[in-house]
Protein backbone atom coordinates (compact mmCIF):
# COMPACT_ATOMS: atom_id res chain seq x y z
CA UNK A 1 0.00 0.00 0.00
CA UNK A 2 1.36 3.40 -0.77
CA UNK A 3 1.24 5.56 2.43
CA UNK A 4 3.21 8.71 0.88
CA UNK A 5 1.64 11.83 1.96
CA UNK A 6 -1.80 10.14 2.60
CA UNK A 7 -4.53 12.26 4.56
CA UNK A 8 -6.45 11.14 7.35
CA UNK A 9 -9.51 12.09 5.36
CA UNK A 10 -8.43 9.92 2.61
CA UNK A 11 -7.61 7.30 4.92
CA UNK A 12 -10.94 7.86 6.73
CA UNK A 13 -12.94 6.89 3.28
CA UNK A 14 -10.89 3.87 2.87
CA UNK A 15 -11.79 2.33 5.98
CA UNK A 16 -14.98 3.04 5.38
CA UNK A 17 -15.17 1.49 1.83
CA UNK A 18 -13.30 -1.59 3.52
CA UNK A 19 -10.38 -1.28 0.98
CA UNK A 20 -8.52 -1.38 4.05
CA UNK A 21 -8.27 -1.95 7.89
CA UNK A 22 -7.03 -0.54 10.82
CA UNK A 23 -5.03 -3.34 11.09
CA UNK A 24 -3.74 -3.23 7.98
CA UNK A 25 -2.85 0.27 7.80
CA UNK A 26 -0.80 0.17 11.42
CA UNK A 27 0.92 -2.64 9.77
CA UNK A 28 1.54 -0.96 6.44
CA UNK A 29 3.15 2.05 8.84
CA UNK A 30 5.17 -0.29 10.60
CA UNK A 31 6.92 -1.24 7.91
CA UNK A 32 7.53 1.92 6.55
CA UNK A 33 9.08 2.96 10.16
CA UNK A 34 10.91 -0.86 10.12
CA UNK A 35 12.36 0.02 6.84
CA UNK A 36 13.25 3.78 7.35
CA UNK A 37 13.56 4.92 11.25
CA UNK A 38 16.80 3.12 11.82
CA UNK A 39 18.41 5.83 9.64
CA UNK A 40 16.14 8.66 9.99
CA UNK A 41 15.56 7.96 14.33
CA UNK A 42 12.30 9.56 14.94
CA UNK A 43 10.99 7.35 17.76
CA UNK A 44 12.64 6.84 20.98
CA UNK A 45 9.87 3.73 21.16
CA UNK A 46 7.02 1.78 19.90
CA UNK A 47 4.57 -0.39 21.81
CA UNK A 48 3.49 -2.49 18.55
CA UNK A 49 1.22 -4.77 20.80
CA UNK A 50 -0.76 -2.05 21.95
CA UNK A 51 -1.10 -0.49 18.89
CA UNK A 52 -1.75 -3.73 16.67
CA UNK A 53 -4.81 -4.95 19.44
CA UNK A 54 -6.06 -1.11 19.69
CA UNK A 55 -6.20 -1.69 15.13
CA UNK A 56 -7.79 -4.84 16.16
CA UNK A 57 -10.56 -3.48 18.47
CA UNK A 58 -11.19 -0.49 16.30
CA UNK A 59 -12.12 -2.98 13.25
CA UNK A 60 -14.14 -5.02 15.41
CA UNK A 61 -16.28 -1.74 16.44
CA UNK A 62 -16.42 -0.89 13.01
CA UNK A 63 -17.13 -4.08 11.51
CA UNK A 64 -20.62 -4.20 14.48
CA UNK A 65 -21.64 -0.66 13.26
CA UNK A 66 -20.05 1.23 16.26
CA UNK A 67 -17.23 2.88 15.23
CA UNK A 68 -16.22 5.89 17.40
CA UNK A 69 -16.26 8.55 14.86
CA UNK A 70 -15.30 8.24 11.03
CA UNK A 71 -11.54 8.44 12.24
CA UNK A 72 -11.59 5.22 13.83
CA UNK A 73 -8.49 3.48 13.59
CA UNK A 74 -6.47 6.05 12.46
CA UNK A 75 -2.10 6.18 14.14
CA UNK A 76 -1.46 9.63 15.49
CA UNK A 77 2.07 8.87 16.59
CA UNK A 78 3.28 11.23 19.88
CA UNK A 79 5.65 13.79 21.18
CA UNK A 80 7.55 12.56 24.10
CA UNK A 81 6.56 14.99 25.98
CA UNK A 82 2.70 14.48 25.54
CA UNK A 83 1.39 11.49 28.46
CA UNK A 84 -0.18 8.29 27.38
CA UNK A 85 -1.07 6.53 30.02
CA UNK A 86 0.91 3.09 30.69
CA UNK A 87 3.82 4.49 28.30
CA UNK A 88 6.98 6.14 28.36
CA UNK A 89 7.31 9.70 28.78
CA UNK A 90 10.86 11.14 29.28
CA UNK A 91 10.77 14.53 27.67
CA UNK A 92 13.98 12.57 25.74
CA UNK A 93 15.86 13.55 29.03
CA UNK A 94 17.64 11.32 30.76
CA UNK A 95 16.26 12.45 33.98
CA UNK A 96 12.85 11.22 33.24
CA UNK A 97 14.15 8.04 31.31
CA UNK A 98 12.45 5.59 33.76
CA UNK A 99 8.86 7.63 34.02
CA UNK A 100 5.89 5.87 32.37
CA UNK A 101 2.79 8.30 32.16
CA UNK A 102 0.10 7.85 35.06
CA UNK A 103 -2.57 9.34 32.80
CA UNK A 104 -3.42 10.37 29.20
CA UNK A 105 -2.79 13.69 28.45
CA UNK A 106 -6.64 15.57 27.45
CA UNK A 107 -5.20 15.72 24.11
CA UNK A 108 -4.54 12.29 23.76
CA UNK A 109 -7.75 11.14 25.87
CA UNK A 110 -9.71 13.04 23.05
CA UNK A 111 -8.32 11.46 20.04
CA UNK A 112 -8.74 8.30 21.85
CA UNK A 113 -12.28 9.15 22.49
CA UNK A 114 -13.04 9.37 18.18
CA UNK A 115 -11.11 6.17 18.11
CA UNK A 116 -7.48 7.65 16.64
CA UNK A 117 -4.82 5.13 17.60
CA UNK A 118 -2.02 7.64 19.86
CA UNK A 119 1.23 5.54 19.79
CA UNK A 120 4.73 5.47 19.73
CA UNK A 121 7.14 8.13 21.48
CA UNK A 122 8.82 10.91 19.55
CA UNK A 123 12.45 12.17 20.06
CA UNK A 124 12.88 15.83 20.45
CA UNK A 125 14.79 18.50 22.00
CA UNK A 126 15.34 17.65 25.93
CA UNK A 127 12.47 19.02 27.66
CA UNK A 128 11.72 20.92 24.47
CA UNK A 129 14.36 23.25 24.20
CA UNK A 130 16.18 23.77 21.20
CA UNK A 131 15.63 24.11 17.35
CA UNK A 132 17.36 20.65 15.86
CA UNK A 133 16.12 17.90 17.68
CA UNK A 134 19.93 17.85 18.69
CA UNK A 135 19.55 18.29 22.25
CA UNK A 136 18.18 14.92 22.82
CA UNK A 137 19.80 12.95 25.44
CA UNK A 138 18.74 9.95 23.29
CA UNK A 139 19.55 9.71 19.87
CA UNK A 140 19.82 11.83 16.45
CA UNK A 141 16.94 12.18 14.44
CA UNK A 142 17.86 12.99 10.48
CA UNK A 143 15.88 14.77 8.00
CA UNK A 144 13.61 12.27 5.81
CA UNK A 145 14.43 14.75 2.75
CA UNK A 146 18.35 14.97 3.27
CA UNK A 147 19.67 13.10 6.42
CA UNK A 148 22.89 15.22 6.54
CA UNK A 149 20.44 18.09 7.75
CA UNK A 150 18.88 18.27 10.94
CA UNK A 151 14.38 17.76 11.19
CA UNK A 152 13.85 21.04 13.06
CA UNK A 153 12.92 21.48 16.99
CA UNK A 154 11.72 20.21 19.06
CA UNK A 155 9.25 18.55 17.71
CA UNK A 156 11.54 17.30 15.32
CA UNK A 157 10.96 13.54 15.76
CA UNK A 158 7.22 14.94 15.07
CA UNK A 159 8.09 16.29 11.83
CA UNK A 160 10.05 13.53 10.05
CA UNK A 161 7.84 11.05 11.66
CA UNK A 162 4.82 12.53 9.05
CA UNK A 163 7.71 13.14 6.35
CA UNK A 164 8.88 10.54 6.09
CA UNK A 165 5.26 8.56 6.02
CA UNK A 166 5.52 6.82 9.55
CA UNK A 167 2.08 7.83 10.23
CA UNK A 168 -0.45 10.06 9.10
CA UNK A 169 -0.43 13.01 11.42
CA UNK A 170 1.39 13.14 14.82
CA UNK A 171 1.03 15.52 17.85
CA UNK A 172 3.41 18.11 18.43
CA UNK A 173 4.58 21.00 21.50
CA UNK A 174 4.98 24.75 20.40
CA UNK A 175 6.54 26.82 22.91
CA UNK A 176 8.63 29.11 20.33
CA UNK A 177 8.03 27.97 17.25
CA UNK A 178 8.61 23.86 17.76
CA UNK A 179 5.61 22.60 15.92
CA UNK A 180 5.93 25.32 12.88
CA UNK A 181 9.60 25.16 12.44
CA UNK A 182 10.22 21.79 12.26
CA UNK A 183 7.23 21.55 10.13
CA UNK A 184 8.69 23.78 7.59
CA UNK A 185 12.20 22.42 7.96
CA UNK A 186 10.71 18.83 6.96
CA UNK A 187 7.99 20.12 4.18
CA UNK A 188 5.26 19.34 6.29
CA UNK A 189 1.90 21.38 7.69
CA UNK A 190 1.76 22.30 11.80
CA UNK A 191 -0.17 24.34 13.34
CA UNK A 192 0.51 26.05 16.99
CA UNK A 193 -3.52 26.85 18.09
CA UNK A 194 -4.67 30.00 20.17
CA UNK A 195 -3.16 30.05 23.50
CA UNK A 196 -5.70 28.18 25.83
CA UNK A 197 -7.68 26.82 22.40
CA UNK A 198 -5.99 23.24 23.51
CA UNK A 199 -5.74 21.68 26.97
CA UNK A 200 -2.14 21.56 28.19
CA UNK A 201 -3.04 18.81 30.87
CA UNK A 202 -0.80 16.26 30.56
CA UNK A 203 1.87 17.80 28.49
CA UNK A 204 5.17 18.51 30.21
CA UNK A 205 5.27 21.91 31.21
CA UNK A 206 7.98 23.92 29.55
CA UNK A 207 6.53 27.53 29.54
CA UNK A 208 3.44 27.12 30.62
CA UNK A 209 2.13 30.70 29.54
CA UNK A 210 3.18 29.73 26.02
CA UNK A 211 3.11 25.68 25.83
CA UNK A 212 0.18 25.11 22.97
CA UNK A 213 -0.48 21.12 21.80
CA UNK A 214 -1.01 20.89 18.09
CA UNK A 215 -0.88 19.14 14.98
CA UNK A 216 2.27 17.91 12.47
CA UNK A 217 0.29 16.84 9.01
CA UNK A 218 -0.04 16.22 5.38
CA UNK A 219 -2.60 19.14 4.62
CA UNK A 220 -4.55 21.77 6.35
CA UNK A 221 -7.76 19.43 6.30
CA UNK A 222 -6.18 16.91 8.60
CA UNK A 223 -4.38 19.64 10.77
CA UNK A 224 -8.52 20.84 10.55
CA UNK A 225 -9.78 16.78 12.40
CA UNK A 226 -7.18 16.61 14.88
CA UNK A 227 -7.78 20.61 16.07
CA UNK A 228 -11.78 19.59 16.18
CA UNK A 229 -10.25 16.77 18.19
CA UNK A 230 -7.88 17.94 20.63
CA UNK A 231 -9.73 21.70 20.94
CA UNK A 232 -11.96 23.47 23.79
CA UNK A 233 -12.28 24.05 27.82
CA UNK A 234 -10.69 21.90 29.85
CA UNK A 235 -11.61 21.64 33.29
CA UNK A 236 -8.37 20.02 34.16
CA UNK A 237 -6.00 23.31 32.60
CA UNK A 238 -7.41 26.67 33.75
CA UNK A 239 -6.32 28.37 30.91
CA UNK A 240 -8.11 26.52 28.33
CA UNK A 241 -10.90 29.14 26.54
CA UNK A 242 -14.89 28.48 26.60
CA UNK A 243 -15.29 29.70 23.56
CA UNK A 244 -17.02 26.94 21.24
CA UNK A 245 -14.55 25.36 19.59
CA UNK A 246 -14.68 22.72 15.83
CA UNK A 247 -15.41 23.46 12.56
CA UNK A 248 -11.70 23.27 11.51
CA UNK A 249 -11.66 20.71 9.29
CA UNK A 250 -15.10 21.81 7.15
CA UNK A 251 -13.32 25.44 7.27
CA UNK A 252 -10.69 24.01 5.67
CA UNK A 253 -12.40 21.44 3.28
CA UNK A 254 -14.31 24.66 2.24
CA UNK A 255 -11.18 26.40 1.61
CA UNK A 256 -9.81 23.64 -0.76
CA UNK A 257 -12.86 23.30 -2.43
CA UNK A 258 -12.78 27.15 -3.16
CA UNK A 259 -9.21 27.73 -4.36
CA UNK A 260 -9.89 31.41 -3.27
CA UNK A 261 -8.47 34.10 -1.42
CA UNK A 262 -10.79 36.35 -2.52
CA UNK A 263 -11.71 38.72 0.45
CA UNK A 264 -8.87 38.15 2.70
CA UNK A 265 -6.64 40.58 3.51
CA UNK A 266 -3.23 39.55 4.31
CA UNK A 267 -0.46 41.55 6.02
CA UNK A 268 2.87 41.24 5.60
CA UNK A 269 5.07 42.56 8.58
CA UNK A 270 7.77 44.49 7.40
CA UNK A 271 10.40 43.58 9.81
CA UNK A 272 9.83 39.70 8.61
CA UNK A 273 11.36 40.56 4.66
CA UNK A 274 14.15 42.82 5.86
CA UNK A 275 17.88 41.45 5.89
CA UNK A 276 18.83 38.06 7.76
CA UNK A 277 16.54 36.06 5.36
CA UNK A 278 18.60 33.47 3.18
CA UNK A 279 18.13 34.23 -0.74
CA UNK A 280 15.85 31.12 -1.49
CA UNK A 281 13.73 31.83 1.48
CA UNK A 282 12.90 35.41 -0.57
CA UNK A 283 12.24 34.44 -3.42
CA UNK A 284 9.75 31.16 -2.75
CA UNK A 285 8.21 33.76 -0.44
CA UNK A 286 8.38 36.64 -3.03
CA UNK A 287 6.40 33.86 -5.12
CA UNK A 288 4.15 32.99 -2.14
CA UNK A 289 2.87 36.73 -2.12
CA UNK A 290 2.44 36.50 -5.68
CA UNK A 291 0.35 33.39 -5.60
CA UNK A 292 -1.77 35.11 -3.09
CA UNK A 293 -2.44 38.08 -4.91
CA UNK A 294 -3.31 35.40 -8.09
CA UNK A 295 -5.54 33.61 -6.04
CA UNK A 296 -7.69 36.82 -5.21
CA UNK A 297 -5.84 37.92 -1.95
CA UNK A 298 -4.91 41.33 -0.88
CA UNK A 299 -1.83 42.16 0.39
CA UNK A 300 -1.24 45.56 2.33
CA UNK A 301 2.14 46.52 4.57
CA UNK A 302 2.27 46.29 8.40
CA UNK A 303 4.49 46.71 11.03
CA UNK A 304 5.32 44.69 14.16
CA UNK A 305 7.75 47.31 15.51
CA UNK A 306 8.41 45.41 18.75
CA UNK A 307 9.31 41.90 17.31
CA UNK A 308 12.70 42.64 16.65
CA UNK A 309 12.95 42.25 21.21
CA UNK A 310 11.31 38.81 20.99
CA UNK A 311 13.88 36.35 20.90
CA UNK A 312 15.32 38.41 23.74
CA UNK A 313 11.75 39.10 25.45
CA UNK A 314 11.59 35.13 25.15
CA UNK A 315 14.51 33.75 26.17
CA UNK A 316 13.79 35.49 29.33
CA UNK A 317 10.25 34.59 29.85
CA UNK A 318 10.43 31.04 29.06
CA UNK A 319 13.60 30.30 30.73
CA UNK A 320 12.17 32.05 33.97
CA UNK A 321 9.09 29.69 33.60
CA UNK A 322 11.20 26.43 33.11
CA UNK A 323 13.37 27.04 36.42
CA UNK A 324 10.53 26.76 37.96
CA UNK A 325 8.59 23.82 36.63
CA UNK A 326 11.52 21.80 36.51
CA UNK A 327 12.37 22.47 39.83
CA UNK A 328 10.22 19.19 40.34
CA UNK A 329 12.53 16.85 38.71
CA UNK A 330 14.91 16.21 41.63
CA UNK A 331 15.02 12.61 41.64
CA UNK A 332 13.04 12.45 44.57
CA UNK A 333 8.80 13.64 43.51
CA UNK A 334 9.93 12.34 40.03
CA UNK A 335 12.76 11.37 37.82
CA UNK A 336 16.19 9.16 38.36
CA UNK A 337 17.67 9.40 41.53
CA UNK A 338 21.90 9.44 42.21
CA UNK A 339 21.81 8.81 45.81
CA UNK A 340 24.21 10.96 48.16
CA UNK A 341 24.92 12.20 50.97
CA UNK A 342 21.75 13.97 52.35
CA UNK A 343 18.95 15.74 50.56
CA UNK A 344 20.60 18.92 49.27
CA UNK A 345 23.44 16.55 47.69
CA UNK A 346 20.79 14.09 46.01
CA UNK A 347 19.45 17.24 44.65
CA UNK A 348 22.40 18.50 43.31
CA UNK A 349 23.53 15.04 41.42
CA UNK A 350 20.38 13.46 40.36
CA UNK A 351 19.94 16.52 38.44
CA UNK A 352 23.54 17.17 37.73
CA UNK A 353 23.48 13.78 35.88
CA UNK A 354 20.20 14.37 34.71
CA UNK A 355 19.96 17.07 32.66
CA UNK A 356 21.68 18.08 29.59
CA UNK A 357 23.35 21.21 29.22
CA UNK A 358 21.14 22.93 27.31
CA UNK A 359 18.73 22.48 29.96
CA UNK A 360 21.19 23.07 32.52
CA UNK A 361 22.20 26.25 30.88
CA UNK A 362 17.93 27.75 30.58
CA UNK A 363 17.51 26.88 34.42
CA UNK A 364 20.56 29.04 35.17
CA UNK A 365 19.43 31.97 32.78
CA UNK A 366 16.21 31.52 34.37
CA UNK A 367 16.70 30.88 37.67
CA UNK A 368 19.13 34.56 37.38
CA UNK A 369 16.38 36.42 35.98
CA UNK A 370 13.93 35.71 38.40
CA UNK A 371 16.58 36.01 41.22
CA UNK A 372 16.49 39.26 44.01
CA UNK A 373 18.08 42.50 42.27
CA UNK A 374 17.60 41.23 38.75
CA UNK A 375 13.45 40.55 38.24
CA UNK A 376 13.05 44.18 37.73
CA UNK A 377 15.72 44.68 35.63
CA UNK A 378 14.72 41.26 33.39
CA UNK A 379 11.40 39.37 34.12
CA UNK A 380 9.73 42.26 34.78
CA UNK A 381 10.93 44.26 31.73
CA UNK A 382 10.44 41.17 29.64
CA UNK A 383 6.67 40.77 30.85
CA UNK A 384 6.15 44.59 29.64
CA UNK A 385 8.04 44.18 26.11
CA UNK A 386 5.24 40.92 26.11
CA UNK A 387 2.65 42.85 26.16
CA UNK A 388 4.07 45.62 23.71
CA UNK A 389 4.69 42.64 21.31
CA UNK A 390 0.81 41.47 21.88
CA UNK A 391 -0.48 44.94 21.00
CA UNK A 392 1.80 45.05 17.98
CA UNK A 393 -0.51 42.01 16.54
CA UNK A 394 -3.35 43.16 17.85
CA UNK A 395 -2.98 46.66 15.74
CA UNK A 396 -2.05 45.07 12.83
CA UNK A 397 -4.77 42.45 12.68
CA UNK A 398 -7.02 45.73 12.84
CA UNK A 399 -5.57 46.24 9.62
CA UNK A 400 -5.66 42.72 8.17
CA UNK A 401 -7.54 39.53 8.73
CA UNK A 402 -4.41 37.64 8.43
CA UNK A 403 -0.53 37.97 8.49
CA UNK A 404 1.73 36.12 6.07
CA UNK A 405 5.49 35.86 6.72
CA UNK A 406 7.98 32.85 6.43
CA UNK A 407 8.81 30.51 8.85
CA UNK A 408 12.50 30.55 9.59
CA UNK A 409 15.31 32.52 8.28
CA UNK A 410 16.72 29.53 5.85
CA UNK A 411 15.85 26.16 5.29
CA UNK A 412 16.88 23.20 7.30
CA UNK A 413 20.68 23.47 8.62
CA UNK A 414 23.08 20.24 9.08
CA UNK A 415 24.11 18.88 12.08
CA UNK A 416 26.59 20.53 14.65
CA UNK A 417 26.13 24.30 11.92
CA UNK A 418 24.84 26.04 14.69
CA UNK A 419 27.15 25.24 17.73
CA UNK A 420 26.66 28.35 19.29
CA UNK A 421 23.52 28.60 21.37
CA UNK A 422 22.87 32.15 20.42
CA UNK A 423 22.96 31.48 16.70
CA UNK A 424 20.22 28.99 17.49
CA UNK A 425 18.11 30.91 19.57
CA UNK A 426 18.40 33.59 16.53
CA UNK A 427 16.78 30.83 13.93
CA UNK A 428 13.84 31.36 16.09
CA UNK A 429 13.45 34.95 15.10
CA UNK A 430 10.34 34.58 13.43
CA UNK A 431 8.03 31.73 15.29
CA UNK A 432 8.71 33.08 19.03
CA UNK A 433 6.35 36.47 18.72
CA UNK A 434 3.31 34.29 18.37
CA UNK A 435 3.58 32.02 21.17
CA UNK A 436 4.52 35.62 23.56
CA UNK A 437 1.25 37.21 21.67
CA UNK A 438 -0.27 33.78 22.07
CA UNK A 439 -2.38 34.03 18.70
CA UNK A 440 -2.41 31.17 16.17
CA UNK A 441 -0.36 30.38 13.40
CA UNK A 442 0.43 27.59 10.77
CA UNK A 443 3.40 26.48 8.89
CA UNK A 444 2.56 24.89 5.60
CA UNK A 445 4.88 24.07 2.17
CA UNK A 446 5.40 27.04 0.10
CA UNK A 447 8.61 26.16 -2.25
CA UNK A 448 12.04 24.80 -2.68
CA UNK A 449 14.98 26.85 -2.01
CA UNK A 450 17.30 26.55 -4.84
CA UNK A 451 20.80 26.79 -3.02
CA UNK A 452 19.70 23.37 -0.70
CA UNK A 453 16.73 21.85 -2.56
CA UNK A 454 15.34 21.93 0.64
CA UNK A 455 11.33 23.03 1.63
CA UNK A 456 10.67 26.36 2.32
CA UNK A 457 7.63 27.33 3.98
CA UNK A 458 4.81 30.23 4.54
CA UNK A 459 3.60 31.32 8.14
CA UNK A 460 -0.21 32.25 8.01
CA UNK A 461 -1.18 33.64 11.41
CA UNK A 462 -4.04 34.51 12.89
CA UNK A 463 -5.87 36.96 15.71
CA UNK A 464 -7.10 34.58 18.57
CA UNK A 465 -9.45 31.65 17.82
CA UNK A 466 -9.16 33.05 13.75
CA UNK A 467 -8.10 29.17 13.23
CA UNK A 468 -10.85 28.70 11.24
CA UNK A 469 -10.14 31.38 8.33
CA UNK A 470 -6.65 30.51 9.18
CA UNK A 471 -6.59 27.00 7.75
CA UNK A 472 -9.15 28.02 5.33
CA UNK A 473 -6.57 30.08 3.43
CA UNK A 474 -4.01 27.51 4.45
CA UNK A 475 -6.33 25.25 2.28
CA UNK A 476 -7.00 27.55 -0.45
CA UNK A 477 -3.14 28.55 -0.86
CA UNK A 478 -2.21 24.64 -0.88
CA UNK A 479 -4.39 23.59 -3.43
N1 LIG B 1 13.64 26.72 19.80
C1 LIG B 1 12.82 27.13 20.90
C2 LIG B 1 13.52 26.86 22.21
O1 LIG B 1 14.56 26.29 22.15
C3 LIG B 1 11.54 26.39 20.74
C4 LIG B 1 11.02 25.68 21.90
C5 LIG B 1 9.65 25.13 21.74
O2 LIG B 1 8.82 25.66 21.02
N2 LIG B 1 9.41 24.09 22.49
O3 LIG B 1 13.11 27.23 23.25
Amino acid sequence: MDLKKSTIHTLSENLKNGTVSSLELCQEYLKNIDARDGEIGAFLEIDREKMLNAAKASDERRASGNAFSEFDGIPIAVKDNICVKGERCSCASKLLEPVKSPYDATAVELLKKQGFIPFGRLNMDEFAMGSSCENSAFKKTRNPLDISRVPGGSSGGSAACVAADFAPAALGSDTGGSIRQPAAFCGVVGVKPTYGRVSRYGLVAFASSLDQIGPLCNDPEDAGIILDAISGFDPHDSTTLPAASGGYAAAAKKGAADGSLAGLKFGLPKEYFTGGLDSGVAKVMDETIAKVKALGGEIVDVSLPHTKYAVAVYYIIATAEASANLARFDGIRYGSRQDANGLVDTYYKSRGAGFGDEVKRRILLGTYVLSSGYYDAYYLRAQRVRTLIRRDFEEAFKQCDLLLTPVTPQTAFKFNEKSDPLQMYLSDIFTIALNLSGHCGISIPAGIDDATKMPVAAQIMAPALGEKVMLQAAAAFMK
